[in-house]
């Protein structure tokens, strides 16, 4: 019977997550989806410096967020505590220090492996002999050649300090078909006899890999391409094991669209954080990271967490590097905002207001992000797009006027509004209604002489929403009281 695909996510808990990490973890969710297979969390946290705090916490936060939490593996709870499910635990790697100390001890036993006590002086000027000869530096197999084992247990028995390094053939080839790439192969002589075990006990991550995707069962793995070069190495640790490696997907590098160089820190928002502080909705960001290095091959741009499921195919990766548009991935979003009700948009705007939170109620709020939703390219926006709202109007007297008004025809324009005000009831405080008073005593010809001097006087802005819209939102005490001030503002 063929085993069920299994797919993991293994990111390393540097204190927050890449974009490029959340695209890693897409795809596994669509293809763990899409072939009814295992989606599971793996933390690799063996490189101790670039350990953070509260890490792993953040980083399932941002995949919750973003809806590609995995069903297996590591879990955090509201409050931050973490906790494993599944049966192939434990999920974190710290916590498997043994059996990867272990296998590296098998390896070397079996002869595939070796314990190295070269000084990282003695690697130094080695390093540096090999540079002067222009020669790519490479470990010279030194402790492979000179120190038996018998001996190498010895030395360790006395206390030495000692790694473990993979014993790479010196000959030969070592391929693999990379579902993205296709055939790749690699001579055997340009791969260095890596370290898998360090001095400290701690594997590197080409130890980890292999045990783990062994011992978890992956059927196939997606990571960035960065890793594409190891890959031979891995390939060949699983053949020392004489075990059957996972099939590879090696995602294209993410690019900043003006340098073209990969995405970075330095480039401005790069984590799922910065995404969801500044207000982008969890649908609009996944549409957008799927269609980086995943093309479906058809014009349609806007995809629902379903559709990328049904459509998700590894043949549709790609291997050329993917820039990352801001600007595409606003319009994205304007378009999941306008989609929404404006009711639910209520909530999720909230947390943007600040101070102006309290000062509003659900109703009120509602009918600003009406007005507003069209020109919200984010969820932060509203701030900003409140205040108008929310602040009565300051502006010079010289806006009210529309082309070459006088004072008297401002006057006149403003009464005129303010009449029309004055007398829409309140019950009949709509947008419709307002449009068509106001629009029934605009001249056809010349609507601005009424529209832009109200408009001004409602925001005090050269650009806003329509003066129905504005009168709408703050209503009619409101409207009337910023009228009156404007025509004391021309008066004087
Ligand atoms: N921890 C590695 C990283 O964050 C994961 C690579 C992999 O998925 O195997 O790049």
């Amino acid at each position: 019977m063929k085993e069920k695909p299994r797919v993991r996510f293994a990111p390393s808990p540097t204190g927050y997550l890449h974009i490029g990490g959340l695209r890693t973890a897409l795809y596994n969710f669509l293809y763990a989806k899409k072939k009814g297979g295992d989606y599971f969390l793996r933390i690799e946290d063996t490189d101790q410096k670039r350990i953070v705090p509260d890490a792993i916490a953040k980083l399932i936060e941002s995949l919750k967020w973003a809806g590609v939490m995995p069903e297996e593996g590591v879990f955090a709870g509201k409050s931050g505590d973490i906790s494993e499910r599944g049966k192939y635990g434990p999920y974190i790697q710290s916590k498997r220090l043994n059996i990867y100390q272990e296998y590296a001890h098998e390896l070397v036993e079996k002869g595939k492996a070796y314990y190295c006590f070269c000084t990282p002086e003695r690697l130094d000027s080695l390093r540096a002999v090999q540079e002067q000869a222009k020669l790519a530096p490479a470990y010279d197999k030194l402790c492979r050649k000179d120190v038996s084992l018998k001996e190498a247990k010895k030395r360790i028995a006395g206390g030495e300090k000692y790694v473990v390094r993979f014993d790479v053939p010196e000959t030969g080839e070592t391929g693999f078909t990379d579902a993205v790439r296709g055939k790749i192969s690699f001579a055997n002589k340009n791969l260095d006899d890596f370290v898998i075990l360090k001095s400290d006990g701690y594997p590197t991550y080409h130890l980890a890999h292999v045990i783990d995707d062994h011992l978890m069962k992956t059927s196939l793995v997606f990571r960035g391409e960065e890793w594409l070069p190891s890959t031979p190495k891995h390939i060949l640790m699983f053949q020392a094991f004489g075990w059957e490696a996972p099939e590879y997907a090696h995602l294209c590098v993410i690019l900043n669209k003006t340098t073209k160089r990969k995405l970075s820190k330095r480039d401005g928002d790069v984590s799922v954080e910065d995404f969801t502080k500044k207000g982008y909705l969890p649908e609009a960001v996944i549409n957008f990271i799927a269609l980086l290095g995943w093309n479906p091959k058809t014009e349609k741009e806007i995809f629902s967490l379903e559709e990328l499921i049904e459509e998700f195919d590894l043949s549709k990766l790609n291997k050329s590097g993917a820039i990352f548009d801001r600007e595409k991935l606003d319009w994205m979003n304007g378009i999941y905002t306008r989609e929404k009700k404006d009711a639910e948009l209520v909530e999720p705007s909230r947390p943007y207001l600040g101070e102006d939170n309290d000062r509003l109620s659900d109703e009120y709020l509602e009918k600003i992000i009406t007005v507003e939703k069209e020109r919200m390219k984010k969820l932060s926006d509203i701030k900003e797009a409140a205040k108008i709202y929310l602040e009565e109007p300051v502006y010079e007297k010289n806006l009210l006027v529309w082309k070459k008004m006088d004072k008297k025809e401002i006057l006149t324009s403003l009464q005129k509004s303010l009449e029309v005000m004055g007398e829409a009831e309140e019950k009949n405080w709509d947008l419709v209604n307002l449009k068509n008073k106001l629009m029934a005593v605009a001249d056809p010809k010349n609507r601005g002489a009424l529209l832009w001097p109200l408009r001004v006087a409602l925001t005090g802005k050269e650009k806003s929403p329509s003066p129905w819209e504005i009168a709408w939102v703050v209503g009619k005490k409101e409207s009337v009281k910023r009228i009156k001030k404007a025509i004391s503002l021309t008066e004087n």
